[in-house]
């Protein structure tokens, strides 16, 4: 089956047997392994040994912004969060629920927001201490530019979390010129094209010293990860982790660095998410973004009017031919979203588009304009 949804992704097989081995997290043999992804996902964030930190817990990315906006922020805390898209509604309920003040900025789920709209928000709202912002939003295939709104976030003196979740891995990012960033999550099981299980942040030293206390969670609690650090080792985790995922997660950064690194994974990315709008439109459908603001993670278009079209039908007759799509849409219009990351290739989305032709014609769809 080929898997082409935003996380988990398609992984690699020789990535797979490496969770077939029983193994203790706290064994001195699996400890080096643990550091050792610690330290290369810091300099790849290009944070520096002495200021910024690798802090994972258990589980997936929303218990990692979760954690992030507990630790980061005080209760009570004002919060600002461009709103363009799925994932900026699920961090606003976040943010609620961990008893912080959401301060929505409203833009469409179509484009990137902009460092002008995030600096007058700052500027009408000085209560605002931080910004919560999501860089590749997987709801509809846009990006916003952290290093844009990074420096209207520095201008105004204000501190920025990051969930790079869908981002990190293949996006560019680099800590240690945007200062302003305490915080920037992401997991185990997106562009990294590890097994899901394990959440990672990249956090300030600093930052995440003077906010002990913050949490109000033993469990998401990113300033106690760093004490427990301190005390017990980089190579201790505090509770019980997926271990065969973490393990795994060590043979994902070492094929991400065979494959070239950043840079490499973005141009296989961008391919696969071009192939895929230029398939849509070939097929007579319409991609939900305009070409330019279309990422590269996720490629979002519109479900065809014909009346014989639904959702889960058509990803049931398109499994049936050997690809595996998502089967909800969380965009404001009805869309189809197909993920163009995890280890897939020209090769599979060639494959995937003349699939998705076979079934829209085996279904009789003629009428593929936006519903
Ligand atoms: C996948 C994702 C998350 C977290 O999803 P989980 O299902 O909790 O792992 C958060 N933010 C973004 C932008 C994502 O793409």
């Amino acid at each position: 089956m080929l898997l082409l949804i935003p996380g988990p992704v398609q992984t690699r097989p020789e990535l797979r047997a490496v969770m077939g081995q029983d193994i203790a997290p706290w064994d001195n043999d699996f400890r080096p392994v643990y550091a050792g992804i610690r330290d290369r996902v810091r300099d790849l964030a290009g944070g520096g040994a002495e200021t910024h930190a690798t802090l994972p817990l258990q589980g997936c990315g929303h218990f990692m912004v979760e954690a992030a906006v507990r630790t980061y922020t005080a209760p009570g805390a004002r919060i600002l969060i461009p709103m363009n898209g799925a994932y900026a509604s699920r961090m606003e309920r976040l943010v609620r629920e961990c008893g912080r003040v959401p301060v929505p900025l409203p833009v469409p789920d179509t484009r990137p927001v902009t460092g002008e709209e995030v600096a007058a928000a700052l500027a009408a709202d000085p209560g605002i201490g931080h910004v919560a912002m999501v860089y590749s939003e997987t709801g509809s295939g846009i990006i916003n530019d952290p290093a844009e709104i990074g420096a209207a976030v520095r201008n105004a003196g204000r501190r920025m979390i990051l969930d790079a979740v869908s981002a990190f891995g293949a996006l560019p990012l680099d800590l240690g010129v945007q200062p302003e960033i305490d915080v920037m999550v992401f997991t185990s099981g997106k562009c990294f094209e590890g097994m899901p299980g394990i959440g990672f942040a990249v956090a300030r030293i600093d930052r995440t010293v003077a906010s002990a206390g913050n949490a109000g969670s033993w469990c998401f609690d990113l300033s106690d990860v760093y004490t427990h650090a301190l005390r017990n080792s980089w190579g201790s985790f505090r509770f019980t982790p997926a271990v065969q995922a973490l393990n795994a997660f060590a043979m994902a950064l070492e094929l991400h660095a065979a494959e070239g690194g950043q840079a490499a994974r973005l141009a296989r990315y961008q391919e696969n998410a071009k192939l895929l709008y230029d398939g849509a439109l070939s097929l007579g459908l319409t991609p939900y973004l305009e070409r330019k603001h279309q990422g590269p993670v996720i490629v979002t278009i519109h479900q065809p009017a014909d009346r014989a079209f639904a959702l889960q039908a058509f990803v049931d007759a398109l499994k049936s031919r050997g690809v595996l799509i998502s089967n909800f849409h969380n965009t404001q219009a009805p869309t189809m979203r197909i993920g163009a990351i995890g280890a897939v290739t020209a090769t599979d989305i060639k494959f995937a588009v003349e699939a998705i032709g076979a079934t829209l014609d085996a279904m009789g769809i003629s009428r593929r304009e936006a519903a």
